[in-house]
């Protein structure tokens, strides 16, 4: 799978509920590598940007599955870490706001407050439960990800900010995009 395989807003099942692995059969372990496939050939197409997690749902699978790379510095590195049927069973820390950006909305970045703690459970590729407790970044990515199981998508967080929203330019920079035009009644969005 590519890049092209990814789906976008407006594409309403990116607001559908994924549902529960049962069992882990070859059909859910070619999805698994389905994802890894269209997130790097994504982060291959883009000059600024890193793609450093993907939810099933947007390949188009509405299965409670999400693969976060393992090392966001080295582009070189491919490895993913599996969660299947991941829950988040505890949020710490303070709430905090940074920028988010989604594989599956286009061009447009938001500040979103998270929590910067989480424990988060669930199983791996063999059906072993495992646990992880995650601040920072990795946090927020968790928050993310775990959100796209459930339908949500981060621009849902900050619906009625007008401050809260950003585009990235060709040069890599983020230009603060005007709430009241581009985004409030923005169809593709909402
Ligand atoms: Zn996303």
């Amino acid at each position: 799978m590519t890049k092209d395989d990814i789906i976008t807003l407006p594409n309403p099942h990116l607001r559908k509920r994924s549902q529960k692995v049962g069992l882990i059969t070859d059909d859910v372990k070619t999805i698994i590598k389905d994802m890894q496939g269209a997130t790097i050939s994504w982060e291959e197409s883009r000059a600024h940007e890193v793609g450093v997690a993907l939810a099933a749902v947007q390949i188009d699978s509405l299965l409670r599955i999400v693969v976060i790379r393992n090392n966001f510095e080295n582009k070189e590195d491919h490895t993913f870490t599996v969660f299947i049927n991941p829950i988040i069973t505890k949020y710490e820390g303070a709430i905090e706001e940074d920028y988010e950006g989604c594989l599956s909305i286009k061009d447009i970045y938001g500040k979103v407050p998270r929590h910067t703690k989480v424990k988060v459970k669930a199983l791996d590729v063999k059906g072993r439960e495992f646990r992880v407790t995650a601040e920072g970044f990795l946090a927020r990515i968790f928050q993310h990800e775990i959100d796209h199981t459930n339908g949500i998508v981060f621009i849902d967080h900050i619906k009625n900010n007008a401050d809260a929203f950003f585009r990235l330019g060709e040069d890599g920079k983020l230009e603060q995009l005007n709430y009241d035009k581009e985004i409030r009644e923005n169809s593709i969005l909402w």
